[in-house]
């Protein structure tokens, strides 16, 4: 081959050659710069679940202990409804009428709420402690599912009072009677 064939070849190849490689490298630079991108964003996920995560934890703190849902355990509750259980006399007869010997006799109330967890969507009952002014306030002392959640249930109804312990308002209660 002549010189100058070999100089024409050159000077046509050689700016086909720099397109190709001018090309690659571009499209290497989009699939980076891609790639780049779709990290951050994972890397933001990431750091907004922990973040989450971390401020379910200092929420956490705040929380009530008494009160959590009988389908996953979690403790984040929105309150649907409740309602004042009959009232009764601290000190009865047995018909339940008020102990009229008794002063500073009081009559009080349970209560009965229902609220859906956040997490699982379950609906669960819940028992509140006998008081005079008797809300959703008060501690619980036992609760049951109503609606499942979502996924496996890894709790069960619970409750804390002994038989022994609850309040039979059906039964007399006279002071010094016991
Ligand atoms: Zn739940």
């Amino acid at each position: 081959m002549k010189w100058y064939y070999k100089l024409i070849l050159l000077i046509f190849c050689a700016p086909v050659g720099i397109y190709f490689i001018i090309r690659d490298s571009i499209r290497q630079i989009k699939t980076n710069k891609k790639e780049g991108s779709n990290d951050l964003k994972k890397s933001l996920k990431e750091v907004k679940a922990e973040r989450e995560s971390l401020l379910d934890l200092i929420t956490d703190i705040f929380r009530r202990r008494d009160i959590y849902c009988t389908w996953c355990g979690s403790r984040q509750l929105k309150y649907l409804e409740g309602e004042r259980g009959e009232w009764f006399w601290e000190y009865r007869n047995k018909d339940g009428s008020q102990d009229k010997r008794v002063s500073g006799n009081f009559q009080q109330a349970k209560y009965i709420s229902k609220w859906q967890c956040k997490k699982c969507d379950a609906v669960s009952k819940y028992n509140h402690y006998v008081h005079k002014k008797p809300s959703k306030a008060r501690k619980v002392h036992s609760g049951w599912l109503v609606t499942d959640g979502t996924g496996e249930r890894n709790k069960t109804d619970y409750d804390r009072l002994k038989d022994s312990e609850t309040v039979n308002t059906k039964n007399a209660n006279r002071k010094g009677d016991n």
